[in-house]
């Protein structure tokens, strides 16, 4: 008999399939030679056959040359950090495309020579933030705090109350970063309370600026006090404001949450904060305020190493011009219409024999922004087994686990995504590895109830 071995096609007869050899011009020949070797690998060790080698290869080639794969936020939580926050509006993923090849990011088509970079993003920024004498965009909020206390604070305070020594995410504290930079940290007040004569008694010729920080995930209830950003304002030196959320003025359904606007006009300085939460962009720091700090922070040459690009700036410029971007709408969505979009689709699993039920849920921001605060919500309802179903499917739901079941949060998934939950669940259904556990780990990094189906 001869050793079946000997048939197993070589790398190059594979690589002149016509399947393969499309997809290695997709790919690239390293990620579809490595599929091939490990076909070649299970057909020596006998667990395929030799001529299952080329179908075997299709059937595990990536889908694309990347491993980051889209996957459909149904936690509740509208922006996950481990999910990648905000997830862009077709308009802002539109620019991304468009920007993507050489653009005219730093140059002027019509006169022909080089122009300000992100001009378009920077002039929708101010546009959308009037009270800003001057804005500037930077890799993320944690780069425009590094900025500002480089720049403004090096060898010099920063006083800051000691309720707003934050911790974001991953061990990421606020207080280190700002240390890192040089400057010294005056803690003034309490944990709980702090007033405006704490700073008052902190202030003096080494200090640089005053920092407020939003307490963007977590809540200090019963006998507090902190000082506004108005009173700060009347103090002298120039006050900083971290609003985290990115809200760049009022939201009538977070009324607690601060912005950059009001925070502008209650005689902030400098607004810092995020592009990829509340506002619903790509992830950027933006820094608003005064024109002559702001080109301060621009001209140093720290700024260089801190700069967006031109994906960004693209995708920041359609989030702040085009439309209302997912996770706006994901917030501001009607009660009544998640609950008939949750009972709609969970009718449609059950006529398929899927013991789906419909849950009244809360809702949450989540990822530093609006903490404590829930918005209603409805959820289908699954058993925990197809949580993990779910995550490891071809297009994967990502639901949260509760009272030990998987739920389906309707308020976070699309509108133009429910049909693939709904497929996803029938695969989930069908496939026959069933089983999991679906027991629960503690969630994303920062914001304690991001806590998805493992
Ligand atoms: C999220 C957050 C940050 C960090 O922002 P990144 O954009 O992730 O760097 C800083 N401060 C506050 C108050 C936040 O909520």
């Amino acid at each position: 008999m001869s050793d079946p071995r000997r048939h197993i096609p070589g790398t190059d007869s594979v690589l002149a399939e016509p399947r393969i050899a499309a997809a290695t011009r997709t790919l690239g020949r390293p990620l579809v030679k490595a599929a091939i070797a490990e076909a070649q690998r299970r057909a020596r060790k006998g667990e395929i056959a030799p001529e299952d080698v080329v179908d075997t290869v299709v059937g595990h080639l990536p889908e694309r040359a990347c491993g980051l794969r889209p996957v459909i936020n149904a936690t509740g939580v509208l922006v996950h950090t481990n999910l990648g926050r905000a997830p862009l509006s077709d308009a802002a993923r539109d620019a991304v495309t468009a920007a993507a090849g050489c653009t005219d990011v730093e140059f002027d088509l019509a006169e022909g020579r080089r122009a300000r970079r992100g001009r378009g993003a920077l002039a929708a920024l101010a546009e959308a933030v009037p009270d800003a004498g001057a804005v500037h965009v930077v890799n993320n909020n944690a780069a425009a705090l590094l900025l500002c206390a480089l720049v403004l604070a090096r060898g010099r305070e920063i006083v800051i109350s000691r309720g707003e020594l934050v911790e974001i995410g991953d061990g990421f504290r606020i207080p280190d970063l700002l240390a890192s930079t040089g400057a010294r940290l005056r803690e003034v007040g309490t944990t709980n309370r702090t007033y405006a004569r704490d700073y008052t008694e902190a202030i003096g010729p080494d200090t640089a600026f005053l920092l407020k920080v939003h307490a963007s995930n977590f809540h200090i209830g019963g006998f507090t006090a902190a000082a506004d950003v108005a009173e700060l304002a009347a103090l002298g030196p120039p006050v900083v404001v971290d609003i985290g959320s990115g809200l760049l003025a009022p939201h009538p359904l977070l009324p607690h949450e601060p912005d950059a606007a009001t925070a502008l006009r209650a005689g902030a300085a400098l607004v810092t904060a995020s592009g990829d939460k509340l506002l619903g962009g790509p992830q950027a720091g933006l820094l608003v305020g005064d024109a002559g700090l702001v080109e301060r922070l621009r001209r140093h040459p720290a700024a260089r190493a801190l700069r967006v690009d031109k994906l960004t700036l693209a995708a920041l410029e359609a989030t702040l011009r085009g439309p209302e971007p997912p996770v706006r709408t994901a917030l501001a969505a009607d009660d009544t219409t998640v609950r008939e979009r949750a009972t709609r689709l969970a009718e449609r699993l059950r006529a398929e024999g899927v013991p789906a039920e419909v849950l009244r849920t809360e809702a949450a921001v989540g990822g530093g922004g609006a903490p404590g605060v829930t918005l209603p919500s409805t959820a289908v309802a699954l058993p925990a087994r197809y949580g993990p179903l779910l995550r490891t499917g071809a297009v994967p739901v990502v639901g949260r686990l509760e009272h030990g079941r998987c739920l389906l949060d309707l308020r976070t998934v699309r509108a133009e995504e429910e049909r693939s939950v709904l497929e996803a669940v029938l695969a989930a259904q069908r496939s026959r590895t069933g089983g999991g556990s679906g027991e629960s780990t503690a969630g994303g990094d920062d914001h304690g109830s991001e806590r998805p189906c493992r």
